[in-house]
């Protein structure tokens, strides 16, 4: 048995920080988008136990971490599988390419051992992080909780997504410490009053709205970001913001010819677009 699918990148169209729950996490509220720059995933026969090859990427695999929780959720006891990952989206830049690999694995395990239950996908996917629901199926989602409280956004946006890639990592984790350092995040009224101007807001969002609350953190970390989001600016775009917790800047151009003709003004840059839970069929390989 040979299947595959597409782990798409995600976006956060907007994200909005609140306060920090029992369980050490942040409550947001973000609009959480898939985009066609995309890993691939394969599923074959393994050769004896689960194994994962994922070059480019060291130390645990979170899809390692599917396949276990896989196993140990549904009793799933069919013969060992590998799963082949071509990484594509950039690694720790703010794309959530770990979670999509891992939301990609589950439909892959899902299709290859028949246990196709959309409830217990989400149970297994919210134990591996916050932000591996959203990107059990692509699309486009309102996420709220710690991110893992999702709920589906029909249609698909119209623009083009300049993608800038920056230089070395953020890592997730010292985004947030240095939120906090900042004292970005709302109250729970502030972060109550960002849900009602977003509901209202979709399903496409106005520029106004479309604010990463994260952004002066991975800015005062990396101070040179400042400048990428000028430049992306003034090649056109309607909204440049930093991915996440960075340090990938998007810029999003409604008009998406002057998306694609902007990227030849960043080097490594790539231009995708948003795409709904077809970007995540699983094919026979
Ligand atoms: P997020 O936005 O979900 O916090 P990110 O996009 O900033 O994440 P990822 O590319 O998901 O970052 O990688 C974060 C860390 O997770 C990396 O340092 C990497 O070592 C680890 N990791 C584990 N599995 C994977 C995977 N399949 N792909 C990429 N990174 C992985």
């Amino acid at each position: 048995m040979r299947l595959e699918t597409r782990a798409p990148g995600k976006i956060n169209v907007c994200l909005y920080l609140g306060p920090t729950r029992a369980d050490g996490r942040h409550e947001l509220v973000s609009v959480m988008q898939s985009v066609t720059l995309a890993d691939r995933l394969r599923l074959e026969a393994g050769d004896g136990r689960d194994e994962v090859d994922c070059p480019g990427v060291d130390g645990d695999n979170l899809v390692t971490a599917a396949m276990e929780r896989f196993r140990a959720a549904t009793g799933w006891s069919g013969e060992a599988v590998r799963i082949s990952i071509d990484k594509r989206i950039p690694i720790a830049a703010g794309m959530a390419g770990g979670s999509a690999d891992a939301g990609a694995a589950l439909r892959l395990l899902a299709r290859a051992s028949g246990i196709e239950d959309r409830e217990l996908l989400h149970e297994i996917a919210t134990a591996l992080g916050a932000d591996v629901p959203a990107q059990v199926r692509p699309g486009r989602v309102l996420a709220t909780g710690a991110g893992e409280q999702i709920e589906r956004v029909p249609g698909v946006a119209r623009y083009a997504v300049l993608v800038v890639p920056a230089e070395g990592p953020l890592l997730t984790a010292d985004v947030f410490r240095e939120a906090d350092r900042l004292g970005l995040a709302r109250d729970a009224a502030g972060l109550d009053a960002a849900l009602r101007d977003v509901r209202a807001g979709l399903p496409d969002l106005p520029d106004a709205l479309c604010v990463n609350e994260l952004e002066p953190a991975a800015l005062s970390l990396r101070p040179a970001l400042e400048q990428t989001l000028a430049q992306v600016r003034e090649a056109g775009a309607d909204v440049a913001m930093v991915s996440g917790s960075g340090p990938t800047v998007l810029g999003l151009f409604r008009d998406v010819k002057a998306g694609k003709a902007a990227k030849a003004h960043f080097p490594g840059a790539k231009v995708a677009k948003p795409v709904g839970p077809h970007g995540g069929e699983v094919l026979a390989a």
